[in-house]
């Protein structure tokens, strides 16, 4: 049998790429301020800056978009979504969000009051941002070996049970609205967390009257890693591993630019009829009626049919694979990458890369502008940069400082994903060229996304 298995489907519409020079891509990084989210797409050879709403839809998903039901209310793709959203994720209420952030908008500001705690496995951008914005404060109660590139644990996404049980004891059960759990970790590689971890947390959680809230963003990746890696599971499907998965939590927000493979939309599901009552009450502020917020009847039925189709086992065996790919590559030649290798994306641990470049100088931000710079590949900073500042205004400064490499789902082949590796080695080879850079433009809040920079000497 191939060690990466064969793609489960085959081509029907093609999209061609741009193929840059040097001379062009330089123009461009500089243009760009050396910040790959502000290239321009039509200059990018391969875009691996993220895996949201990059997804490449069925033919079973386009032929759902035309049976869009555009009505304003009760539109009976809404009705598909839910039953979608029940049947796979097993939860009771769900509202419809423009995208995950619209969710977590709504579950912040239902939930969280000013002084309140929110515990997570390790923070996640947007996530976070909402937190504080309502007055909280994120704590990291992740296991210790989430912040160690090296650590071969096969559930580095597990939240710590003593960190937890200390946050409780420390500032009183009623002062933590809910307990945020990846599934898996984004920031730290991807890394899934056990069936066993989902269920201690829950038990933990309930005898304190604390709800547990997913972030599902990943979870049918995350299903997939505990059918490969945990004792008593590898003859379940993915589906029954998933419905048990979410079993162990009060809700959820969800991108469904990632697991639900569609280009826009997400949605929060709760099983507590009181709070998705006051969540219909606020999201006709924010994003729509809460039987479409935000999303149009074609987007929410595309998203219905991919919840289904991203349990099919085919299909998450041959991402994963993907991605372990482009990984081996890279640690065959030496290239440091956060090990085990995750599931949407492979990580250069960019301390490692770049050792002459101290934090400050922003190592990964400059490493993601050079392997542009070399190959037309976009990846993303996900250190110093993504972790933005301090109540105080100081960096937070993330152990992890990494370059993710993001392979969004059903676009690319093998073969680009050896360009990709090929390129990287080779920019290894001269890595001690590589300078670091300093802020030309910073914003204050989530200043990755529009940050400018120029070389420091
Ligand atoms: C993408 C993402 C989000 C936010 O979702 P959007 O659809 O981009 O708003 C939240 N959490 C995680 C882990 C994500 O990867």
């Amino acid at each position: 049998m191939n060690k990466y298995v064969a793609e489960p489907y085959k081509v029907k519409v093609v999209e061609p790429i741009a193929v840059t020079t040097w001379e062009q891509r330089k123009k461009a990084i500089e243009e760009a301020g050396y910040n790959t989210f502000l290239l321009r797409s039509k200059d990018v050879y391969i875009d691996l800056l993220t895996d949201s709403g990059t997804t490449a839809m069925s033919d079973d998903q386009w032929a759902g978009m035309n049976l869009g039901d555009e009505a304003y209310a009760g539109s009976e793709n809404f009705y598909n979504l839910l039953k979608a959203v029940k049947e796979v994720y097993g939860y009771e209420y769900v509202i419809p969000t423009h995208q995950g952030r619209g969710a977590e908008n709504l579950l912040s500001q239902l939930t969280i009051k000013p002084g309140d705690y929110i515990p997570g496995n390790m923070y996640f951008t947007t996530t976070r941002a909402h937190q504080e914005l309502n007055g909280g404060t994120f704590r990291d109660v992740i296991i210790d070996e989430a912040h160690d590139s090296d650590s071969e644990y096969l559930f580095k996404g597990n939240i710590c049970l003593d960190k937890l049980k200390s946050l409780i004891e420390e500032v009183g059960a009623e002062k933590i609205p809910y307990i945020c759990m990846a599934v898996t970790v984004n920031l730290a590689g991807g890394q899934p967390v056990s069936m066993q971890n989902l269920k201690d947390v829950y038990a933990l959680a309930g005898k304190h009257h604390i709800k547990v809230m997913f972030d599902a963003t990943r979870c049918v990746e995350n299903a997939y890693f505990i059918k490969k890696r945990e004792a008593g599971y590898e003859n379940k499907s993915i589906a029954d591993i998933l419905k048990e998965m979410m079993s162990y939590s009060d809700g959820c927000t969800m991108s469904g630019k990632k697991d639900c493979l569609v280009n826009i939309g997400g949605f929060l599901a709760v099983n507590d009829e009181e709070l998705y009552t006051r969540a219909t009450q606020m999201v006709v502020m924010y994003e729509g009626m809460p039987s479409y917020g935000g999303l149009a009847g074609r987007d929410m039925e595309a998203m219905a049919r991919g919840i289904y189709e991203a349990i099919d086992y085919h299909y998450i065996h041959h991402r994963i694979s993907q991605v372990q790919f482009l990984g081996d590559k890279l640690i065959e030649a030496g290239v440091p990458v956060v090990r085990p290798i995750g599931g949407h994306a492979v990580f250069l641990d960019a301390r490692k890369f770049l050792p002459h470049l101290e934090q400050e100088k922003f190592p990964a931000q400059s490493l993601a502008a050079e392997i542009y710079l070399k190959s037309g590949v976009r990846t993303m900073e996900r250190g110093i940069v993504s972790a933005g500042r301090d109540k105080e205004g100081n960096h937070h400064k993330p152990a992890l400082e990494l370059v993710r490499l993001t392979i969004p789902r059903r676009v690319y082949s093998y073969a680009h994903l050896e360009v990709v590796a090929d390129a990287i080695i080779d920019l290894y080879q001269e890595r001690e060229k590589i300078k670091g850079l300093e802020f030309v433009y910073e914003s204050p809040v989530l200043r990755f996304f529009t940050a400018r920079f120029k070389h420091v000497d």
